[in-house]
């Protein structure tokens, strides 16, 4: 830094913020496997969409891979991990054939929506899941049942043209990580097309989702622009940037790192939002804020809208390690 006088920054943090429970719990699933068995821990799909989170366990013996077959024949004995965003059924029937040992780090409020679409089907109805195409999370939730059994949904205008494949009665359920309104747009017009459609009994978005975007609608139009610290292929963190601008925010951008940040496209700044998507650690965060102290005489304040205790119990083969 040169000496000149920084200018004055408020920045205003999003709380609560930054990793959720099911995360929480997927990552220390890893690291405890790479604890107690030792490296290489296979590990399906990005454990957490975060590069920094699954870079830092690529260094301690973690190994990604898409699917069970990229496994070599000589490390079928290895553990493989599921990633926090659900499988569909058939990858762990595939894995239990190969006598292969997995942990699942599916978080349990995905479980809860699998176990949902499971009950719906075999009280004999047809599922519609509002979601986005190809997410892992939708490819795990639809793969729960038969080929055809669930319908996606997700746009209101797919709400508007869905046409129910036969007599059935209908019933709806959720990806976790959709933004609140746009969801509740969709279920409206669903609704009204079909008032007999079975609802969940408790909201399928999870209360992470919920609360961060709760958070970021309160801080919006107070600040100047909003950093939503995540990575572009995570659904969450793209709701919390959306959820920004749509509250009134000039400037709404996603960032993974600090050395991302598009200082040329930030508007003349007096008050800076940030926010992290659920799949981001904290020191992400730290490290943005610290970024921007090198440029601004920076002020941190914090702008909590919801107090969060929840926590999620490990695998039984994991449980006695953390209590150590
Ligand atoms: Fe679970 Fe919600 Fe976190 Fe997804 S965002 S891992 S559903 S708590």
């Amino acid at each position: 830094h040169t000496g000149a006088p920084r200018p004055p920054l408020n920045v205003l943090l999003c709380a609560p913020r930054g990793f959720c429970a099911g995360v929480d719990r997927a990552v220390q699933i890893v690291e405890l496997a790479l604890e107690r068995f030792g490296a290489p821990v296979y590990v399906r799909h990005e454990i957490v969409h975060n590069k920094f989170v699954v870079e830092s366990l690529k260094a301690k013996g973690a190994v990604f891979i898409e699917e069970l077959d990229e496994i070599p024949e000589t490390d079928i004995d290895r553990p493989v991990v599921f990633s926090a965003h659900g499988v569909p059924k058939s990858v762990p029937e595939a894995a239990r054939s190969r006598a292969m040992f997995y942990l699942d780090a599916t978080c349990p409020l995905v479980s809860k929506v699998h176990k949902e679409a499971e009950l719906h089907h075999r009280r004999g109805r047809e599922i519609i899941l509002i979601g986005h195409a190809g997410h892992p999370e939708v490819i795990g939730t639809m793969g729960q049942l038969p080929e055809g059994a669930v319908r996606l949904v997700e746009t209101v205008e797919d709400a508007r043209t869905f046409v129910p494949g036969g007599e059935k009665p209908l019933a709806w359920i959720t990806q976790t990580t959709l933004s609140v309104d746009d969801t509740r747009a969709i279920v409206e017009v669903l609704t009204e097309r079909f008032p007999d459609i079975v609802a969940p009994h408790k909201d399928d978005i999870c209360y992470a989702t919920t609360n961060r975007q709760e958070a970021v609608k309160a801080v919006a139009p107070m600040v100047d622009a909003m950093l939503v610290v995540g990575a572009p292929n995570s659904s969450n963190s793209q709701r919390l940037r959306e959820v920004a601008e749509r509250a009134g925010c000039p400037v709404s951008i996603l960032v993974q790192r600090a050395s991302d940040i598009p200082w040329h496209a930030l508007p003349p700044l007096g008050r800076l939002g940030i926010t992290a998507g659920a799949s981001a650690p904290e020191v992400l965060v730290e490290e943005i804020i610290a970024a921007f102290a090198e440029r601004y005489e920076v002020k941190v304040d914090s702008v909590r809208t919801a107090e969060e205790t929840i926590s999620f119990n490990l695998p039984r083969a994991l449980r006695d390690m953390a209590a150590e």
